[in-house]
């Protein structure tokens, strides 16, 4: 069990097809502690059809996001009025980092530095990890300039 899962009745569990499985052992996991649990699959995560989905969910419940490109949903289910407290998301493949500069978070492959999608900023990712955002803190990398900057 998730951490922090404990106090929703009511959770809403979003899944690509290649993380079935291990959604559907949560959902029988929450189910066997009371909780009503509902699974939506999706081939891959869609982020019209997610926001459909957490669109028509009563406010103060879960939300728990499997699968590749979690951060669409993620976002969807923020404007349509979900805290980032009642979301979880379950993705080891993807790293985020966070913009220093405007807190826009990408998901980035390596350590390597990065351009901020938002700001346009080139960043590099610290050790530096915010449990708010679930991201690493990313700061501006300063080009050394040559000669008189
Ligand atoms: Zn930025």
């Amino acid at each position: 069990m998730k951490e922090g899962l404990e106090k929703y009745r009511h959770v809403l569990v979003i899944t690509d097809k290649k993380h079935e499985e291990k959604a559907l052992r949560m959902q029988r996991e929450l189910q066997n502690r009371g909780k009503s649990v509902q699974l939506e699959v999706m081939a891959s995560l869609d982020v019209l059809i997610g926001k459909e989905l957490v669109s028509n969910q009563p406010i103060g419940r879960g939300l728990i996001i499997f699968g590749e490109g979690t951060l669409g949903i993620e976002r969807v289910a923020v404007s349509a009025g979900y805290s980032r407290d009642d979301i979880f998301i379950d993705s080891s493949q993807e790293s985020r980092a966070f913009c220093s500069q405007c807190h826009h978070i990408t998901i980035i492959g390596s350590d390597e530095s990065f351009i901020c999608e938002n700001c346009l900023q080139q960043l590099e990712p610290s050790e530096h990890y915010s449990t708010y955002h679930r991201a690493s803190l990313a700061y501006p990398v300063f080009k050394e300039t040559d000669g008189k900057g």
